[in-house]
């Protein structure tokens, strides 16, 4: 992988900061920051693939080990973080961003500004994310990591056998997306609504599906549905149709399979009649 550019830059202001990330401070803390005692610490720009690929709840997780405090938040230029910290924990903190960053995240540079009086915060915040001039990168659609795989064979687990399982660390991207920030909201699944075991993953910064932007389950996503291109279609629930769809493969039939990003022709290999037709 290639290596981060982390560049620190000397102690500035935070009122004085440059327009973006006034801007984006702005749109993303509240106005009980406006008053109060202010500390001095560092803002964190990072750039590159940062966004949909679980990096805010790595800054997080790794914010609560160095037991700092601060928040980070999304916005169109990638990842902003803010923290109360020393010179020594800036360095410490960008050493871990870059060795811990999650699977999918590509960091192109990590850039520190040492600022004097940053609001004071208590703990370790992740904020909504905030809009802006884009200048973000969006990951693109990712296989199915191990671990969903392994839901998907588990009878017991509430994604058995669901094709849309995906997590922070897998699933689609690019292809759903309509606008940046990377929010559910700015993609194909916002008409979607999350049910309640999804939201509760979607919201628990420890669950590898926090902010998984894709998040869907057999009871409140996308279904696979098998459409006979002689008669009506038909809605049948869950996974009874995939293997409807195996079936009718074994007994010679062409499926036409329509994945995130086109069409997928199968029929059985073996089978002459159904290859030659
Ligand atoms: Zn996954
Ligand atoms: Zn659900």
């Amino acid at each position: 992988m290639r290596r981060a550019v982390i560049k620190s830059i000397g102690m500035t202001q935070y009122s004085e900061m440059r327009p973006e990330d006034a801007r984006t401070d702005a749109a993303s803390s509240g106005a009980e920051e406006d008053a109060g005692p202010r500390a001095d610490g560092i803002l964190v720009r990072v750039r590159g693939t940062v966004q949909g690929v679980g990096f805010r709840p790595t800054v997080w997780r790794i914010a609560r080990e160095l037991g700092v405090a601060g928040d980070v938040a999304n916005d169109a230029e990638g990842v902003l973080i803010r923290v109360a910290t020393t010179r020594e924990g800036a360095s410490a903190f960008a050493a871990r961003m870059t060795a811990e960053a999650p699977a999918l995240a590509r960091i192109e540079s990590i850039e520190i500004r040492h600022v004097q009086g940053l609001p004071v915060f208590e703990g370790f915040i992740i904020r909504p994310s905030s809009a802006g001039i884009v200048r973000t990168l969006v990951a693109p659609d990712a296989a199915t990591c191990p671990q969903c795989v392994s839901e998907i064979h588990t009878q017991t687990e509430r994604r058995y056998c669901y094709p849309f399982t995906n997590c922070t660390n897998c699933g689609p991207r690019l292809t759903i997306i309509e606008r940046v920030p990377y929010d559910r909201t700015n993609t194909s699944m916002a008409r979607f609504a999350m049910c309640e075991a999804c939201q509760r993953e979607y919201q628990d910064p420890e669950d590898r599906r926090f902010h998984a932007e894709p998040i869907a389950c057999p009871r409140c996503g996308p279904k696979a549905q098998l459409v006979d291109a002689a008669t009506a279609p038909a809605q049948v629930e869950g996974h009874d149709d995939i293997a409807k769809a195996v079936t009718l493969i074994r007994r010679g039939a062409i499926i036409a399979i329509k994945g995130l990003g086109g069409y997928h022709l199968a029929c059985d290999a073996t089978n002459p009649d159904a290859v030659t037709e």
